[in-house]
């Protein structure tokens, strides 16, 4: 329906819902193309540096899986939006010490990268009483600035978090290498495709880690013709991000 004249603010509504549909076209198509159903693929929309009120509107518009970064921004928005049909994953690098606050509202972690968070996770969820759904996050592009399990410490780190009864491991998460090279990116979604078929097979967990979580604005339809079970996705649908305050104030990283 029509409505005149536009307010700016309808507009934008307008802006994000457009988007948002015109992508899980394109999240559909991909996931034919790889021989899968479009159900077959989780579309997680990546909220970060945008306003409850932005990221409502895309909730109007059907999403309903949102992702976090940050532990206090995630908390923010959640709470913000705690009327919502709406669930949270955390998906950025987890301090121990913010297990707490994650678990207030997140229903899964995609970033289990080490045993020490395992372990503060087991025991919060403990006191909780209920459990929770994990992705292992792993390096597959080797660079040292990425988060992530290298991938030869995978088959032990699944063998311990067998022991963790609240813990649910899902599956795998990665981040590509960042360039725009295709065939680079493809290579990093291989690897986790590849360690998640020998999970499957090899893992204590077996047929539970059948997730592959890989694929963000820049690369997601290459992420599901390579397999991916779960896309994240930010700017596509929300536009370019402001950079960090770092950038155009050297020294303020942190301070933003
Ligand atoms: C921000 C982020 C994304 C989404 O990135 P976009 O470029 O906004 O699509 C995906 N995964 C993680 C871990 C992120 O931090």
């Amino acid at each position: 329906m029509l409505r005149f004249p536009f307010t700016s603010k309808e507009q934008a509504l307008s802006d994000v819902a457009v988007k948002l549909s015109a992508i899980m076209g394109k999240v559909a198509g991909a996931a034919l193309r790889s021989g899968r159903s479009p159900e077959a693929v989780r579309f997680v929309l990546v909220t970060k540096t945008v306003a409850p009120e932005r990221v409502l509107e895309a909730v109007r518009a059907g999403a309903t899986d949102l992702g976090e970064n940050k532990v206090q921004e995630g908390l923010g928005k959640a709470r913000a939006l705690s009327n919502e049909p709406v669930r949270w994953s955390m998906i950025g690098h987890l301090q121990s010490n913010k297990v707490k606050d994650v678990l207030r509202f997140a229903s899964e972690v995609q970033s289990l990268d080490r045993l020490s968070l395992a372990t503060a996770l087991e025991r919060r969820l403990q006191h909780l009483g209920h459990g929770l759904n994990v992705l292992v996050q792993v390096n597959t592009s080797g660079e040292a600035s990425k988060y992530g399990l290298a991938l030869e410490a995978v088959p032990a780190f699944l063998k311990e978090l067998w022991a963790f009864d609240s813990l649910r491991p899902k599956g795998f998460m990665t981040l590509a290498t960042f360039t725009p090279d295709e065939a680079e990116v493809r290579r990093c979604f291989r690897l986790l495709r590849g360690i998640r078929d020998r999970a499957l097979n090899d893992a204590p967990q077996g047929a539970m880690l059948a997730d592959l979580s890989m694929g963000m604005s820049g690369d997601y339809e290459w992420a599901i013709e390579e397999g991916a079970t779960i896309v994240r996705v930010g700017q596509a649908v929300f536009g370019p991000r402001p950079l960090p305050d770092s950038h155009y104030w050297p020294g303020a990283a942190g301070a933003g």
